[in-house]
């Protein structure tokens, strides 16, 4: 059991062991708080394809021991989009060397059910009760200790309940009753599929797509498709058909086999190299693409419930965000929660301190959500005037040195193909910005090193939180 970094030893419910709940078992069990994580499955899960954690997320994973580490053994060589026409022959848009070992260096390349293993161990090792094939089906917000209760007839009581249960969350539900908050079906489905790279080295036509520390875009009307390597010499390809079809219903099944025959079909003018991958492959899951309702806040009235990751921000995966934002969530939340305290000359009280971490967190989470959602506009424009206009732009961006953003002052609210913008998507670090919630002043505006700062915020005195 890790010694209590925090002002006081809370007692923790989690539900949901996807990467946002477990993250946040592993930060939060790290500080010396009680953990227990409450899962409808049977395990963790271990399904799923190529996920990359982007480079603000891996910095939040510095603050959890031996996450680093870990993820690098199961990572590869992420390297920076080479993007294609659906016609073309050769890629339109291919990234200098510095560009791609400057992507390569910031991220994580690897796959889910490795995110699930590691971050999964790193909260067993840290003292965190797993309770799997629960399904939690209410939550009772009561002022001091909020209460919910599984299918088993089990009930538990926390200081804090948090709400990691994914896009179709049941708490999320709860907490709203007035308001609409299903998820929102979209037309669009992502074929995934994967072949081992041994497998496909010995067809010359999709020789591009192998060579290690690549990763391609190929871009189509109403489709596009995205390959990259992963961990275990697979190739994971996603075939992104925006256009597929009426979506299911809400509680319907989202995850389904696929019909090859139709995949091969729906690409068949796409380019050879596109066309003999789907050749090699046997097997493919329809993913249904859904969004999360937009919601005022992500807390119960009392302040003890929250949602957090896809429960409370679920996005489109067309920025690569989902994950790496419910990790910054998890970061976040425990290092606010390190400050938490019964009296008030001590610390702060556990309302306070959720109301402040929403309001850390939305802005920002929110501009991913729009992101995602602009990114599979923009990479399915039909032939024509804009879509020339696309792929110049990616040409001119793409192909340059990467920025020197050093210098460079972080603004959320700057164009997205900005420097400024592109620094405080990439070069945030969500525990550094606590310090600006705490002390007012911008991180990166002192001449204080960030060691020095987070030496400092555990230093800090306990003035209050903003409300
Ligand atoms: C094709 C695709 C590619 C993606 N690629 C990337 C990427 O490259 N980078 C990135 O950052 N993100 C990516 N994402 C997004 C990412 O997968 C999600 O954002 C992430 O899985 C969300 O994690 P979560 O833990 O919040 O929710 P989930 O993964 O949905 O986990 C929720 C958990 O809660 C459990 N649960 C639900 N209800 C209950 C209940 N009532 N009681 C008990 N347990 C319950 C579920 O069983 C599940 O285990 C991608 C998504 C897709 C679909």
């Amino acid at each position: 059991m890790a010694v209590s970094a925090a002002n006081l030893r809370l007692k923790v419910i989690i539900i949901g062991a996807g990467p946002s709940g477990l993250c946040t078992a592993a930060a939060l069990s790290q500080d010396g708080h009680s953990v227990t994580v409450l899962e409808r499955r049977r395990d963790t899960q271990p399904l799923g394809h190529a996920v990359v954690i982007q480079p603000a997320a891996v910095r939040a994973l510095q603050y959890l021991k031996g996450a680093d580490r870990a993820f690098s053994r199961v990572s590869v060589d992420a390297g920076a989009l080479r993007w294609w026409s659906y016609k073309g022959t050769k890629p339109f848009a291919t990234p200098t060397a510095a560009e791609a070992l400057s992507c390569a260096e910031r991220r994580f390349q690897t796959d889910r059910p490795s995110v699930q293993k590691v971050l999964h161990e790193l909260a067993v090792a840290n003292g965190v009760d797993f309770l799997f094939g629960r399904v939690v089906q209410a939550v009772e917000d009561l002022k001091v200790k909020p209460r919910l209760w599984t299918t088993h007839g089990e009930n538990f009581t926390a200081d804090l309940i948090i709400a990691a249960d994914g896009i179709k969350s049941t708490t999320r539900k709860i907490l709203f009753p007035a308001q609409d908050v299903d998820p929102i079906p979209l037309r669009e489905s992502i074929f995934l599929t994967s072949a081992p790279v041994s497998q496909l080295a010995r067809d010359a036509r999709v020789a591009p797509w192998l060579e290690p520390g690549t990763k391609h875009g190929i871009l189509g009307p109403d489709r596009f498709v995205l390959s990259r390597h992963t961990h275990g010499g697979l190739l994971g390809v996603q075939f992104i058909d925006v256009d597929h079809a009426d979506p299911g219903p809400v509680n319907g099944n989202w995850n389904t086999p696929a019909d090859i025959g139709l995949l091969r079909t729906r690409f068949s003018d796409f380019n050879m190299i596109t066309r003999a991958f789907l050749e090699h492959i046997q097997h493919a899951e329809k993913w249904q693409m859904a969004t999360g309702p937009e919601l005022d806040t992500w807390r119960s009235a009392s302040g003890r419930i929250v949602l957090l990751g896809d429960a409370a921000h679920a996005m489109l995966p067309h920025g690569a965000q989902g994950l790496s934002q419910g990790i910054e969530d998890a970061l976040s939340l425990a290092r606010m929660l390190r400050r938490a305290s019964n009296s008030s000359a001590k610390g702060v009280g556990i309302p306070a301190i959720t109301k402040a971490w929403v309001n850390l967190r939305k802005p920002r989470t929110n501009i991913f959500v729009k992101q995602s959602t602009s990114n599979a506009k923009i990479w399915s424009l039909p032939d024509g005037p804009e879509q020339v206009a696309r792929d110049e732009r990616i040409r001119r961006t793409e192909t340059l040195p990467p920025a020197d953003l050093n210098h460079v002052k972080m603004d959320m609210a700057a164009s997205r193909k900005s420097p400024q913008f592109l620094k405080w998507a990439r070069d945030y670090d969500v525990v550094l910005e606590l310090f600006e919630l705490f002390t007012g002043q911008p991180p990166f505006e002192t001449l204080i090193t960030p060691a020095i700062l987070i030496g400092q915020m555990h230093e800090m005195a306990s003035d209050d939180l903003p409300e």
